[in-house]
């Protein structure tokens, strides 16, 4: 059976080891950090455990990526279902639940938005059809003839209700002359789950993501990094290895293959497959001069991805007793989103003793920045960007959780160069590339024969489930 290396344990990095590891093949997975899970990882710090990136977990529901992969691997996810909000947006005049139910997210939708009803229950449709396909086998965009033949099997008759919108923008499905409340509403929502927001967003992808309240969302049960935690428990129990400390400065390579991983520490893998859990931005670098010309093409032509500033603050659970966990503000709507006007906060819940000391809790706090405008600044000109950041999320998170400033305990700022340095990222670029084309999206492939790509830079991008649905498409197509 074939030797697959990885590089990196991130959800996707993870999820395809385990699934070829299933398939008998032998694995390896080489990781930088102490812990798993990177982007979704969860830190211990001074008692606490903080979540780094992603909070908020989709993709549980029965037909979910998260599911379907347990029942391959026949594992079980240390999880509790989020019954009420999945979570709560406060808008300067409004607050908005994000119901998990249904009937009552539409009773919500209208009562806010009431000229809203059209462009949800197109939403919904095009959202229907679209996780239905997920759930089949959808090696979208092909990267392989294999792959381009089986595409049509998993199309259905009502897919061709979503063909009129592949190439369209989000926007057009919003009512004419949407007020500007709403529309930030949408764009709050699609630009953590899409990167971009309605102008960009493609509409499908768009409708898909903005129904991820209602996708089976769940607590991870100790925090986000459960998730890789139980993914390398799996793959140590049935034989495959995941190394910590190992991490990758070098791919040496042959005729166009890969034949072995270099580590830092002078570890040498060989392997007849390796697997990239990285940015292409990364994987360039680690090729150097063997970097195919396309691939190098590729970093030198593309905008950089979003950067991440994240705050991490152990809070008196006295103060701040919020039973619902997340919380989205957005604090101008008719200013553009992130940059600490739109900002989403996570609690860790008030039942998970294991995330806080006894009195405390958790919450990590986001907002989307520019990675270039945290380059190349003199350590004043940082420290200074980092107070206003800081300021400005505190000031956001006041306004959902008032009493926030006074409950913290510690606050740890992470701003893109804290995301290069934990999750070896370059620049700091977190979140996959904004979905703005379908026929755009990027496929795994690298340019050479045996290396491919995994994780949020390949299609359909950003998220655990996002993520997990890749690493499940990468693992079949090298099982072709
Ligand atoms: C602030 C923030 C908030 C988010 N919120 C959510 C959310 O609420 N819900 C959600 O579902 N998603 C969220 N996301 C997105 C989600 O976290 C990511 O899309 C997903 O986790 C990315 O997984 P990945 O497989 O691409 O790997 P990554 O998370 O990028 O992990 C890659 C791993 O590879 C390792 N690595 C990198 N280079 C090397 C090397 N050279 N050698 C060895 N190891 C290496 C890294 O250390 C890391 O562990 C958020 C992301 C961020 C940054």
């Amino acid at each position: 059976m074939p030797h697959l290396t990885v590089i990196g344990a991130g959800i996707g990095g993870l999820t395809s080891a385990a699934l070829l590891l299933k398939q008998g093949w032998r694995v390896t997975v080489l990781e930088a950090a102490t812990y798993a899970g990177g982007c979704a990882g969860t830190f211990f710090h001074k008692g606490y455990r903080f979540d780094a990136g992603a909070t908020l977990a989709g993709g549980f529901d029965p037909t979910g990526a998260h599911t379907r992969l347990a029942e391959i691997l026949g594992l079980t996810w240390n999880t509790t279902p989020i019954r009420d909000a999945a979570w709560v947006v406060h808008l300067p005049e409004k607050t908005i639940h994000q119901w998990v139910d249904p009937l009552r997210w539409r009773a919500e939708y209208l009562e806010n938005f009431p000229y809203s009803k059209t462009f949800w229950q197109i939403q919904e449709r095009l959202a229907r059809i679209t996780w239905n396909i997920s759930t089949r086998d959808f090696p979208f965009p092909p990267a392989t003839l294999k792959e381009a033949l089986r595409l049509p099997l998993a199309l259905r008759l009502d897919t061709l209700a979503a063909a009129p919108y592949l190439t369209r923008k989000l926007i057009g499905l919003l009512p004419r002359q949407t007020p500007a409340d709403f529309k930030a509403f949408v764009d709050a929502q699609l630009l953590i789950s899409a990167q971009a927001i309605s102008k960009d967003a493609n509409a499908l992808y768009g409708s898909t993501v903005l129904d991820l309240p209602r996708r089976g969302v769940v607590q991870i049960n100790g925090g986000m990094g459960g998730i890789a935690e139980t993914l390398v428990k799996w793959i140590r129990a049935n034989g495959g290895e995941v190394l910590y400390r190992q991490q990758v400065t070098r791919l040496e390579s042959k005729n166009g293959r890969v034949s072995a991983a270099h580590t830092h520490k002078g570890l040498r893998v060989e392997a007849d497959v390796f697997l990239g859990n990285l940015t292409p931005w990364a994987l360039e670098k680690l090729l150097g001069k063997a970097a195919p010309t396309r691939l190098r093409a590729e970093v030198n032509r593309r905008d950089p991805m979003w950067g991440a500033f994240a705050l991490y603050v152990g809070l008196n659970a006295k103060i701040i007793p919020q039973p619902i966990t997340h919380h989205q503000v957005v604090m101008d709507v008719n200013q553009p989103l992130g940059e600490g006007n739109s900002v989403f906060i996570s609690l860790s819940p008030l039942a998970d003793f294991s995330r806080a000391p006894q009195g405390l809790r958790t919450a990590t706090l986001s907002t989307h920045t520019r990675v270039r405008d945290w380059q190349n600044l003199p350590p004043e000109a940082y420290e200074k960007r980092k107070a206003e950041y800081t300021e400005l999320l505190l000031k956001a998170a006041e306004r959902a959780l008032p009493g926030f400033r006074n409950a913290a305990q510690l606050i740890m700022a992470g701003t893109p160069h804290t995301f290069e340095s934990f999750t070896h990222r370059p620049l700091g670029m977190v979140g996959g590339f904004p979905q703005t084309s379908l026929l755009g999206a990027r496929t795994p492939h690298t340019g050479m024969k045996n290396l491919w790509l995994v994780g949020d830079s390949i299609f359909p991008g950003q998220s655990t489930a996002g993520v997990t649905l890749g690493a499940m498409r990468v693992a079949r197509l090298l099982q072709d």
